[in-house]
């Protein structure tokens, strides 16, 4: 197809095989590799063959992918995809803000309507930037009604997801345990395959008397994985996963979200039991829960996943995600070093395998690494083009794994499918209502505003700053004209 065509739903027909042509293909699969000038060839909803100069049914519709990396759809095991309503309204919060704002203060104010609206525009998000599932870490559902709303969206766009089911306002142990909760798994979650699944998503708070156990028994009746962030400072603790572990409640499929301040006992607890984490760089270095641990869960074996968390702060994509993740593993592997006086003379982590992280990593979390999570013949063709041919940044790609991670962003995903249908093409969203999402969230913008008020609208969004404390220079700081608040205090203080 040429660049300059108008593209639209009728330019992919369904039942037509697709063919991706001359891309680098990262399959992440370990028996095929890396693929340079790689064909990979789509039938109905399946990966048919990958190679090179396929020969393909005479009714093929041809992507040209020179110049472009061909990966798997990224997967994201944890974001508040509700949360997107108020993007980037918590940019200069702490976790102890988030906690007042949506736990103590604001939270309950949110209607289905406004999950709705958030979900719609998360998951459109997602797919436009080559996340083709995520887990939709939903802990802002008061009632089954707002689960509907979740669902209603999730299914309104052509992404694969998981429902993570949730409700920060409410006890885990008597929401699971409610007569619309089953029903609602019987309404929207069961024979919907592999589209929609669905965990439960609540936290251990340690409290000895693990009144979380009927939650988690709950789960293990409806066979749902327990999503849950442990190790969260301040939070969730060592306590937790005692807990979890000594009434036999960490299993393969459990999900440990942050999994930062934790011990070491605790890590081989994770490790013992089969359970994978579920890392977010940006949110563990900006909110603190506590380092980014996958420098501890690398020597503890542990499998790790990444994820966004909540674009209320920081972005929604994974090239961001694979970025903080490396850099903060290097980071620490570089610190501990100096600790000793010793020189990290090369690296641990790679590029390759934090890429590994955001595609099969999270498809091995979720379960879904039979179905997902490379570019295997037979596997659901879940497939991202990374190609710009506009973009200084595109050329040369001379160590792909290395450009996917730091060179590479959403606005260069060229090409999204999932399940087989191209749901972005050129740059350009097929079948996606933006203008519905967009509108959505506009009036749930409004309806919070009035809600909480200017007042509180305003300090909610500029929380107070804290102060700066110069340290004492002997040879005295320079004096300058537009004083910060720092300056005024240390003057004060002197
Ligand atoms: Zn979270």
């Amino acid at each position: 197809m040429s660049q300059n065509a108008t593209v639209n739903s009728n330019s992919f027909p369904s039942g037509r095989p697709v063919v991706f042509r001359n891309a680098t293909v990262l399959t992440i699969d370990p028996s095929l590799g890396m693929i340079e000038s790689g064909d990979v060839l789509v039938i109905d909803n399946r990966i048919a063959e990958v190679g090179r100069q396929l020969v393909v049914p005479e009714n093929a519709v041809e992507i040209d992918a020179s110049g472009g990396i061909l990966m798997p759809g990224m997967v994201d095991t944890h974001r508040h995809m509700w949360q997107t309503a108020l993007r980037g309204f918590g940019a200069d919060w702490t976790l102890t803000n988030y906690f007042m704002f949506y736990y103590i203060n604001w939270g309950k104010i949110f209607r289905a309507e406004d999950i709705y609206a958030g979900n719609l525009l998360s998951a459109i998000e997602a797919v436009d930037s080559g996340v083709t599932t995520t887990v939709d870490w939903s802990h802002g559902l008061q009632t089954v009604e707002y689960a509907d709303a979740a669902v209603d969206a999730l299914e309104a766009v052509p992404g694969r997801f998981v429902l993570a089911y949730g409700n920060l306002l409410g006890a885990p142990w008597e929401w699971t345990k409610a007569p619309e909760f089953a029903d609602f798994i019987r309404r929207r979650i069961d024979g919907r395959g592999e589209m929609l699944g669905m965990q439960l998503a609540f936290d251990v708070t340690g409290d000895p008397a693990f009144p979380e156990k009927a939650a988690f028994e709950v789960a293990r009746d409806f066979n749902l994985p327990v999503t849950t962030h442990a190790g969260v400072w301040g939070a969730t603790n060592d306590n937790g996963i005692r807990l979890m572990h000594e009434h036999g409640f960490m299993t393969p499929s459990t999900i440990y979200v942050h999994a930062a301040t934790l011990s070491d006992d605790s890590y081989h607890r994770i490790a013992a039991t089969g359970g994978h984490a579920s890392i977010s760089a940006e949110s563990e270095h900006n909110a603190g829960q506590g380092y980014p641990p996958t420098w501890m869960l690398r020597r503890h074996n542990i499998p790790v996943s990444l994820s966004m968390d909540t674009s209320v702060w920081w972005s929604a994509d994974l090239f961001s995600a694979m970025r903080a993740t490396l850099s903060a593993d290097r980071s620490r592997e570089h610190m501990e070093a100096h600790k000793q006086n010793e020189t990290v003379m090369l690296s641990h982590l790679r590029a390759e395998q934090v890429v590994n992280w955001a595609t099969l990593g999270g498809a091995q979390a979720l379960g879904m690494d039979s179905f997902i999570g490379s570019i295997t013949p037979g596997k659901k063709a879940d497939l991202v083009l990374i190609k710009n041919d506009h973009s200084p940044v595109m050329f040369p790609i001379l160590h792909p794994y290395g450009h996917v991670v730091f060179q590479a962003g959403r606005g260069d995903v060229h090409t999204v499918m999932v399940n087989g249908k191209v749901v972005k093409y050129d740059h350009q969203l097929l079948d996606v209502d933006l203008a519905k999402a967009k509108q959505a969230v506009m009036k749930t913008i409004e309806y919070a505003q009035s809600k909480m008020g200017e007042q509180a609208w305003n300090e909610s969004m500029n929380p107070e700053k804290a102060a700066v404390k110069y340290i004492d220079n002997p040879y005295k700081y320079t004096e300058r004209e537009h004083d910060t608040s720092a300056q005024n205090e240390s003057s004060q203080e002197s």
